[in-house]
């Protein structure tokens, strides 16, 4: 994970929490977006689980917080996950990921059924969370989404997976890595050429960005520049305002930005369709316009 130090270390709250599990969400990305209740939650805690002590040790010392760390990942033995919820009884214990809220698309749901179902009190301490940082800043349509993890890497798997998803009146929301988006893109370019789609990269980070467009127009984007970072990858509803449709010319124009010719050519040739020899010969026109 890259953490921006953006924030000097803050004084925190000296409340004691009471005893039970508390899944507390940390940044992602910006250092700054902690809540104050997180901090005291995190301070007083017994015992912290989270991903990799590594990365929660650096935050916390960014925090100037000292704890006792268990890992607690997927693969955890479930008499793992019983030792902790019996350690919420008596005490206060948080849960915590590398970054963002816990159990959204990280482990942790296993633990919080099995502590509810043991009659451990469970409380959520709120705060950043990619997807939602990702729909509230994407322009998209907000009063229904669906947020539907990480899509299927093998490319027919992916498209089955979106296909199924074509009725969904909402605008869906995904998590998607650099070197995947440009096929996503493309398979999505595939299936609904027109609806508006929305790329938030490195949210909260020094290179935040969002670029919106339709599917094709992003895919020719990404392939001239390769995108760096995590990515947040939306797509509006269905019958929403759709985006119109980019012409080719400013698709190459993009490409070429980036690529000579002949890679111009095959990157919106992919992306639209079109063929090939037609687009090499309009990049050489545009080329030297
Ligand atoms: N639990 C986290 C949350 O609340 O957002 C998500 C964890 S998931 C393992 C990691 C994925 O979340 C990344 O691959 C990326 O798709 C997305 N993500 C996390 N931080 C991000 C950021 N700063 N900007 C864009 N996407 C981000």
């Amino acid at each position: 994970m890259d953490l921006m130090m953006t924030m000097e270390q803050p004084s925190l709250p000296a409340n004691i929490p009471e005893p039970g599990l508390y899944i507390v969400a940390t940044p992602i990305g910006n250092l700054g977006d902690i809540t104050l209740r997180a901090l005291a939650v995190l301070q007083g805690a017994a015992m912290i689980a989270c991903e990799d002590t590594r990365v929660t040790g650096k935050l916390l010392k960014h925090y100037g917080i000292k704890a006792r760390l268990q890992r607690l990942d997927d693969h955890a033995p479930p008499d793992m996950r019983a030792r902790i919820i019996d350690e919420a009884r008596r005490m206060p214990v948080a849960l915590v990921s590398d970054a963002g809220t816990p159990l959204i698309s990280d482990p942790g749901y296993r633990l919080v059924r099995e502590a509810r179902a043991a009659g451990v009190t469970v409380t959520s301490v709120p705060g950043a969370c990619a997807a939602v940082s990702a729909l509230a800043m994407a322009g998209l349509p907000s009063d229904r989404f669906l947020f539907a993890g990480f899509l299927p890497v093998k490319d027919k798997a992916r498209s089955e997976a979106l296909a199924r998803l074509a009725d969904v009146a909402a605008t869906l929301v995904f998590y998607e890595t650099a070197p995947r988006l440009t096929r996503a893109l493309l398979a999505i370019a595939e299936l609904w050429p027109t609806r508006e789609v929305a790329v938030a990269r490195e949210l909260t980070k020094l290179y935040e960005e969002c670029r919106s467009g339709t599917a094709a127009s992003l895919a020719a984007h990404y392939a001239a520049h390769p995108p760096k970072g995590e990515i947040v990858l939306l797509i509006g509803p269905p019958g929403a305002d759709e985006a119109p449709v980019l012409d080719a010319d400013a698709m190459l124009r993009a490409a070429l930005a980036a690529a000579g010719p002949g890679k111009a050519a095959g990157i919106v040739a992919k992306a639209t369709g079109i063929d090939r020899a037609a687009l090499y010969a309009r990049a050489l026109e545009l080329k030297d316009e």
